[in-house]
């Protein structure tokens, strides 16, 4: 389903860049109503990199026509007319829709715009209707534009595609047309180029030439990758730096099965809101042997809030907290327990819709730099902090210069309904976060009104290097979950207290982390990282140098260090074009002179020829690399 109406006050917060966007949307519009004059139009907003218009029209518009449909949209932003809000009474829209004035150039009598009628009627009681019309051209539109047709900088439409009339499959089908704009013709070919590299980086493409996982849709499932042992060192490093750095902070490892029980999910409160995102429920019969039967008995007995039949069935979780949170509830807690610090990679499953997956960036199986930080409204400030400072070691770690903090708020005015109905913890935590963000002199923007429902929360957004933007990861502060499943802590005045949750997962996925890390990387793995990080390889087959060359590979295996020998008779050129080819990080060649010097030539991937050095200056030096993890 389409999102909601945007409300006014979300309107009037379009940035510049998307009233240029959505302000294009028109002029094509336009240009396609001087060609097609039967066109009708629904839809047009700003979207993620640009915008696009839903249409109906007796010709099917082809990536053919975009030459001639952006000829004439040239000619209105040369015309440079103003974009003219009009405000109309319902009975003056309804007029003038039916008579085909509305959504067209001029009157069309007989072809009256049945999308903006049926638009006409979905605005509120007392919501002013608007128009908006540049030239000829007069929209049904709430706005907000840029101010005349010629502050449209630079455009390109890029693609078809069909959508259904308010994303419902029961509505027309509607023929959409994808376009971007910037402020500068730069900005635009900036884009282009950028969109260009990213195509040569794709995760999809390097993951396959390095081997890295393969998604087997016949056997094991859509969404659900297996990691081959190349992608599983990358996985593995990745755990073990978070393993690393959450000791360090003090946090605590657990495990957890991939199941639970139905009342686990009722009690969370993830069924019935979430049940589409997750796998349908196994059905376990009521079968067996008695000793089962009884045990089942005395755990319904227990909790006789619970229908029995819910004893029967599972559900793979779709997230950790819960199990974390029993974990909690498993002993009693005190205040001196407190900040407990509950670290896993989690492996949770989400039925996303086979539509929506995409590589290791879209999955229904998904491993989760999780953890669940439980902590005393004093204790909040510090652990947020921490968390952050998490980050951004991590950011340097891997040469993420560029990232946002989006820090989501509550609306005050949709307590109960669309947020918790707190407002004191609503506005105390928000406070603490507000005020631990500008502390910290991190990069953050503050959204209203974007909450999640049990509390404020951060994506994470970071760029890649060549500057595409990826939502990494949420932060969550949870101050209705440990209420829900009646997490006390006794508090040094002896009085049982809800702990606070801070829900953290730095490296997201390792899914999303590890498709953002191959296009961050185009697969050339800092070392540390580097499925393959050292090559030995021999000038030729001489036994001599073969004598030489193997206590090096010996060494360095004995360290730990990921290492391959190529001792053949290939010449030596064509093994290094292969060990280029393979993204092996550094090659160590050996021939008759540096074994004479007691010494190795060094050869980067990506780097060439370092020169000979002394064999046990290369190998201190790649074991010092590979443990400070640098770059
Ligand atoms: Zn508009
Ligand atoms: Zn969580």
């Amino acid at each position: 389903m389409e999102k909601d109406r945007k409300t006014l006050d979300e309107r009037q917060k379009m940035s510049e860049l998307e009233r240029i966007r959505h302000s294009c949307a028109h002029v094509m519009a336009t240009a396609i109503l001087r060609l097609w004059p039967d066109a009708q139009f629904a839809y047009g907003p700003p979207v993620e990199n640009g915008f696009y218009y839903d249409l109906e029209c007796s010709h099917r518009i082809s990536p053919d026509d975009f030459e001639k449909i952006e000829a004439e949209m040239k000619k209105e932003i040369k015309a440079n007319h103003p974009f003219e809000r009009i405000e109309v009474t319902r009975e003056q829209a309804i007029k003038d829709a039916e008579s085909g004035r509305l959504g067209g150039l001029s009157e069309r009598p007989g072809n009256p715009p049945r999308f903006k009628l049926d638009l006409i009627q979905q605005i509120p009681e007392g919501e002013p209707i608007t128009y908006y019309r540049n030239g000829d051209f007069v929209d049904l539109c709430a706005g907000p534009h840029v101010m005349r047709t010629g502050n449209i900088g630079a455009f390109k439409l890029t693609s078809v595609a069909s959508a259904y009339y308010k994303g419902d499959e029961k509505n027309p089908q509607l023929q959409r047309i994808y376009g971007t704009a910037f402020k500068t013709k730069a900005e635009l070919e900036q884009y282009f180029k950028m969109l260009e590299e990213a195509k040569k980086r794709d995760h999809r493409k390097i993951g396959a030439e390095m081997g890295l996982y393969v998604i087997d849709t016949e056997y094991v499932g859509p969404g659900m990758p297996l990691w081959l042992p190349k992608g599983t060192v990358l996985v593995e490093e990745l755990e073990k730096l978070a393993k690393e750095t959450e000791f360090q902070a003090g946090y605590v490892r657990v495990r957890t099965p991939h199941l639970a029980r139905e009342k686990m999910y009722r009690t969370s409160g993830h069924l019935p809101y979430y049940e589409d995102s997750m796998f349908p429920p196994m059905e376990l019969r009521a079968e067996g042997d008695s000793s089962n039967r009884e045990e089942d008995a005395q755990e319904r007995n227990a909790s006789t809030s619970q229908p029995s039949n819910d004893s029967t069935k599972y559900y793979l979780k779709a997230m950790n907290c819960p199990h974390h949170h029993r974990i909690f509830a498993a002993e009693p807690r005190s205040y001196r327990d407190l900040p407990l610090r509950l670290a896993e990679y989690g492996c949770c499953y989400r039925y996303e819709q086979s539509g929506e997956l995409f590589g290791l960036m879209r999955v229904r199986s998904l491993n989760m730099n999780d953890a669940h930080i439980y902590c005393t409204e004093d204790q909040f400030a510090d652990e947020f902090n921490a968390v952050n400072e998490m980050y951004l070691k991590y950011f340097k770690i891997f040469g993420i210069e560029k990232y946002v903090m989006r820090f989501s708020t509550h609306d005050p005015a949709r307590l109960g309904e669309k947020f918790v109905n707190e407002p004191e913890l609503w506005k105390k935590t928000e406070d603490m976060v507000r005020q631990v963000l500008k502390d910290s002199g991190i990069n953050y923007v503050e959204v209203p009104n974007e909450a999640a429902f049990y509390g404020p929360k951060i994506d994470v957004q970071v760029w890649s290097v060549i500057g595409r933007e990826f939502t990494l990861a949420t932060n969550q502060v949870d101050f209705a979950q440990p209420a829900r499943f009646g997490l006390t802590y006794r508090d040094k005045d002896n009085v049982d207290k809800t702990p606070l949750c801070i829900h953290r997962a730095p490296l997201g996925t390792h899914e999303r982390f590890i498709g953002f890390l191959i296009e961050h990387y185009a697969g050339n793995f800092p070392l540390w990282l580097a499925p393959d990080q050292v090559r030995v390889i021999t000038l030729n087959d001489d036994p001599k140098l073969i004598e030489y060359a193997r206590p090096i590979v010996n060494e360095l295996r004995a360290n730990m260090v990921r290492v391959d020998a190529d001792f053949t008779a290939t010449p030596v050129k064509a093994k290094i074009a292969d060990a280029e080819q393979a993204r092996v990080h550094t090659m160590l060649v050996v021939g008759p002179r540096d074994m004479e010097a007691g010494a190795v030539s060094v050869r980067l991937h990506h780097g060439g020829p370092q020169g000979a050095k002394p064999k046990g200056e290369v190998i201190a030096d790649i074991l010092t690399k590979i443990r400070e993890r640098r770059a």
